[in-house]
């Protein structure tokens, strides 16, 4: 049975990767902080034999055995890598250096969940896998930029000095059930504001863009690219081509949440990127990858989640 760690795990992405992969007979350790992950997204896997969870902060070095690696710890909402933006900077570079030295003295395949944040505000649309980016190394948002982007330098200089097997996803917005009511991202900010008849809060004229990919087809595609071939390292753009404006957003909301309250507007946050789009042929190509839910559906199944059991009372 193959043993996989996940960093992170207790989170919204983690916690359906852990999932996925219990489903397809791998061994599961799990290693989460709670910074901005919850025990009620693992839970339901705390009763599987193939399932652990270690309470770890991977800023600190790790002395497990594993076959396979899926490096995910690192808040990814700005309220929540904002918060103790010296330690997003530690998670993301020092928890890099800690996954990658586990993943050398095991001679484990190592996945870093990078994301579309490394292009900063991007000059180029869509952004493909050789664009370089254009990233505020000062800013507010920086902290969780250039670490990803250190990330990303540590993951390529294992490889050439080391010659590991490494894999770096470059992850555009993913969505879906188990986000935070709290975490401030557009999506779940803009359901609970709905279903609590409350005014969606658009920052800055809301025409700026984002392309959201549903949580299971983004899990499939890092699962996909885990298991190719060890000259397929990546960078590799994951995420869903289809692009949409944050008014436009706001309005399908309103419908799926039956809300008639209008949107206030509110002032941009800096460095906010105006548009981004993946270019994704690289992983069509080479994984015969390509994202299934339409934002429709995938924001119906949203919406689904946050009125189960009313999520969207809690304010956690
Ligand atoms: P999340 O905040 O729900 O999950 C991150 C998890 O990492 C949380 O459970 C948190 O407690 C844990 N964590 C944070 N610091 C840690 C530390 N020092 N030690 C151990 N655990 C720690 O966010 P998510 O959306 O699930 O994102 C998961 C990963 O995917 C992140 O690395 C993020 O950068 C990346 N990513 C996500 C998106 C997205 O749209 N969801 C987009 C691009 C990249
Ligand atoms: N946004 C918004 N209202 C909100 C939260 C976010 O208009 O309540 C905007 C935000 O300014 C950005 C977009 O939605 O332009 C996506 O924000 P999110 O934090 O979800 O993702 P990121 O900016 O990291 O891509």
């Amino acid at each position: 049975m193959k043993r996989v760690l996940v960093t992170g795990g207790a989170g919204f992405l983690g916690s359906h990767l852990c999932a996925a992969l219990l489903a397809r007979g791998c061994d599961v350790l799990c290693v989460d902080n709670f910074f901005s992950g919850r025990r009620e997204n693992i839970v339901h896997l705390l009763e599987n034999p193939h399932f652990e969870f270690m309470r770890h902060d991977v800023t600190f070095p790790l002395y497990v055995e594993v076959d396979e690696i899926y490096n995910l710890a690192c808040p990814a909402s700005p309220i929540y890598y904002q918060k103790d933006p010296v330690q997003t900077t530690k998670t993301s570079v020092m928890g890099a250096i800690n996954m990658l030295g586990l993943a050398k003295r095991t001679k484990s395949k190592i996945l870093q969940a990078s994301t579309s944040e490394i292009y900063g505000d991007p000059t180029c649309h869509p952004q493909e896998e050789s664009y370089w980016g254009n990233v505020n190394p000062i800013g507010s948002r920086s902290c969780y930029d250039e670490g990803k982007r250190c990330a990303e330098t540590l993951f390529f200089d294992y490889r050439r000095q080391h010659g590991m097997p490494i894999k770096v996803a470059r992850i555009f917005n993913t969505y879906g059930p188990r986000m935070r009511p709290d975490d401030g991202r557009v999506i779940s900010n803009f359901i609970v504001q709905g279903l609590r008849g409350k005014p969606m809060t658009l920052y800055g004229d809301g025409k700026q863009t984002r392309s959201f990919c549903y949580v299971d087809d983004l899990i499939e595609g890092l699962i996909a690219f885990m298991e190719s071939p060890d000259d397929m390292t990546g960078p590799l753009n994951l995420g869903t081509p289809e692009e949409c404006s944050m008014n436009d957003l706001a309005r399908k909301i309103m419908h799926l949440t039956g809300s008639a309250t209008e949107p206030t507007y509110n002032p941009l946050p800096q460095d906010d990127p105006h548009q981004r789009k993946p270019d994704i042929r690289k992983a069509t190509g080479n994984l015969g990858w390509t994202p299934k839910t339409s934002l429709e559906e995938g924001l119906k199944r949203t919406v689904g989640f946050f009125q189960q059991d009313n999520v969207w009372k809690t304010s956690v």
